[in-house]
């Protein structure tokens, strides 16, 4: 027989165990031990119950994998052909892979939402299942012989091709699995161009509550909706009001930053349209993350346009923003960006 007693508030609880032998043995257990153990049994009680998508096996049915390397000799593209569909992932190396070690991969094989500078959106083949998203990493992981423990900073985002909200529950599966293969040394991101759907919104904030090392991130791209709407055509999602709205309420509950990711272009950037990207999101609860327009057609230069973006960069630090750059690196000669590698996008297009 086991009791126990919560010492509150001293920080140890006192566990009575009557043994047939021994009669009643006192144990002291700090709580830090039992909230862990507690934690770990939501997070099974969580995959046991919730997640019909979970993995049946981590090294998915993948067919035929082909690999891109970028000059810079720091950037590969994955491509993995499933059965009857087409998945992309990218490895990026930031000096040493022990260093820092980005891994993004696709939860959807094309895209519905048709963004239309992204060469994935104009066509959609299904939902990838939670093995194939599963294998896309551990493939990678496995071809580069990657000391995932030994790595500073090990990241994998659900940015590739598609939109995770709209292959929900599987996308969290995909993330429970990741959590449980690797627990504390990798953090996931998850990427979202904001799908209105109120019951995935609660999975999702749920689960960030669960796992500590899952970060969130909005796809704004444009400071106006009339603008947004015309890049991001996809009716059915929030709006930028709306995104900051959310952004606040995972804040609240996480404690944790939302990043927003703004491709930089000609139109979308200029004095006005940055203010106004300042009124709408506030600077203690997000982190912007600019980066250049991931162009589709090949011959056109996704990286013209850099100077433009450090100049954002510097002006957001100035206000007291926290900001990034995302690495464009690979994006003109391997088309590391989503749905950017012709190779992709005539599967897609004969498929669809
Ligand atoms: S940018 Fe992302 S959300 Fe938009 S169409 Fe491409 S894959 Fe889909």
């Amino acid at each position: 027989m086991l009791i126990v007693h919560m010492l509150a508030p001293i920080h140890v609880i006192r566990v009575l165990v009557v043994s047939s032998q021994a009669g009643l043995i006192e144990i002291y257990v700090s709580t830090m031990l039992f909230e862990y153990v507690q934690a770990q049994l939501r997070m099974l009680k969580i995959i046991e119950s919730r997640w019909s998508g979970m993995c049946t096996s981590p090294i998915g049915g993948t067919v035929n994998v082909k690999k891109f390397a970028s000059s810079s000799g720091t950037i590969w593209k994955y491509v993995f052909e499933f059965e009857g569909a087409i998945a992309e992932a990218v490895l990026y190396r930031y000096n040493k892979f022990e260093e820092r070690t980005v891994i993004c991969c696709s939860v959807q094989s094309g895209c519905p939402v048709g963004c239309t500078f992204c060469g994935t959106g104009k066509s959609f083949i299904r939902n990838l299942t939670c093995d194939e998203i599963v294998s896309q990493i551990n493939h990678i992981i496995y071809d580069n012989q990657l000391n995932i423990k030994e790595t500073k900073k090990f990241q994998i985002m659900f940015m590739s091709m598609g939109e995770p909200m709209l292959n929900w529950p599987v996308v969290g599966a995909a993330i429970i699995t990741f959590r449980s293969m690797y627990p504390q040394h990798v953090d996931l991101l998850v990427s979202t161009v904001g799908i209105r759907d109120e019951e995935v919104w609660g999975k999702l904030v749920e689960l960030s509550k669960e796992i500590p090392t899952l970060g969130l991130q909005f796809s704004i791209h444009q400071a106006y909706e009339v603008e947004r709407d015309r890049l991001i055509p996809y009716e059915n999602k929030y709006s930028l009001r709306e995104i900051r709205d959310k952004a606040i309420e995972w804040h609240m509950v996480t404690g944790r930053r939302v990043y927003l990711n703004y491709c930089v272009s000609k139109t979308n950037s200029d004095l006005f349209t940055m203010e106004r990207l300042k009124d709408i999101f506030p600077k203690d609860i997000c982190h912007f993350t600019f980066s250049v327009i991931c162009e589709k057609d090949k011959g056109v230069c996704s990286t013209h346009n850099i100077e433009r973006v450090n100049g954002i960069i510097e002006d957001f630090q100035e206000e007291g923003y926290e900001v990034s750059l995302f690495n464009p690196d690979g994006q003109d000669d391997i088309g590391a960006g989503c749905g950017q590698l012709w190779y992709v996008q005539d599967y897609l297009e004969n498929k669809v």
